[in-house]
């Protein structure tokens, strides 16, 4: 490798953003042949806003629902209790405390609240609490299929509310999408988000393979699965979750917007949080490499 060649590679990466931590990430971006992508933060802008919500057979109302949630989501830290707490008090929804928190990763959250169990999350953690959606089931699969994270609410054991969650995806990431395939590499989208949700948002990208439902703690396992036979796999993401897996890739990119955990275990940082750098980065790469020959 020619320290030249080296040199200029990370200057013209540096010129829009795309910081390699070493020679390795540069030689690594070279030979990527398949890229795998985080959805929410790195495919959507991680910015999850409540679209709807509808009520089932409870007996409780709109606003009580709302009210319990808020008090179980104030808990947590995952995104989308953030975005059910501003719901909340955008509704002037009253603070009121919540005991006994559990999360659950990759469910959603249970606590205690005014005497109620209040279960928050997704289908699995229903099942896992052994409450059946009901009539809810319907308003769940239409929100799916609509792009939307279906969170739902049980009290008490009984399905109680589907709120609808959406995040819209970031401008450029469609034209990464085709950018990355015009380079010859396969696009993979990777989220702990549900089947449907994914299919829909990975459909209007243009990526063709969605690994949906994954476990945080598998995320790693999935890109170990990729690189069988000896493929040479890029991971981008920006989440606490997404760590292991940037550690485990030939190449972890990280998005500068994203969480330092992700940006230390990462071999390239977006600064500017644009996907379309991720074809930049792999290009820089391979220039870099033919110079070195
Ligand atoms: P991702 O961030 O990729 O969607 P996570 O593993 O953090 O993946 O979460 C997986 C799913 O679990 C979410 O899509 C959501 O349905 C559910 N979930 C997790 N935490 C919460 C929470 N605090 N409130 C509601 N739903 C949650
Ligand atoms: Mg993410």
């Amino acid at each position: 490798a020619t320290p030249t060649a080296i040199m200029v590679g990370t200057g013209l990466g540096a010129k829009r953003g795309v910081l390699f931590r070493n020679a390795l990430a540069l030689e690594a971006s070279a030979r990527i042949e398949v890229v795998v992508m985080d959805k929410t933060g790195t495919l959507t802008k991680g910015e999850p806003e409540v679209t709807d919500m509808v009520i089932g057979g409870s007996g409780l109302s709109e606003a009580e629902i709302l009210r319990l949630v808020a008090a179980v989501e104030r808990e947590s830290e995952h995104p989308l209790a953030g975005a059910i707490v501003r719901h909340a008090r955008e509704n002037g929804t009253p603070d009121i405390a919540a005991t006994r928190f559990e999360n659950v990763p990759g469910h959603g959250a249970i606590a205690e609240v005014e005497g109620h169990r209040v279960v928050v999350g997704n289908r699995r953690l229903l099942d896992r609490e052994g409450v059946d959606p009901g009539a809810l089931a319907s308003a769940r699969d239409t929100l799916a299929a609509t792009g939307h994270t279906a969170v739902l609410v049980a009290v008490d054991g009984v399905a109680a509310a589907v709120i609808g969650i959406a995040d819209a995806p970031r401008e450029t990431s469609a034209d990464a999408v085709a950018a990355l395939r015009e380079l010859g590499v396969e696009v993979v989208m990777l989220t702990g988000d549900n089947h449907a949700t994914a299919a829909r948002i990975a459909r209007a990208m243009g990526i063709d393979t969605v690994v949906a439902e994954v476990l945080p703690g598998d995320k790693a396992a999935e890109i170990a699965r990729l690189q069988a036979g000896g493929r040479k796999v890029a991971m981008v993401g920006d989440g606490v979750n997404d760590a292991p897996a940037l550690a485990r890739a030939d190449l972890g990119i990280a998005i500068g917007a994203g969480t330092d955990v992700a940006i230390e275990a990462a071999d390239v940082v977006l600064m500017r949080s644009d996907p379309l750098d991720v074809a930049a980065a792999l290009r820089i790469g391979r220039g870099t490499l033919r110079k070195m020959r």
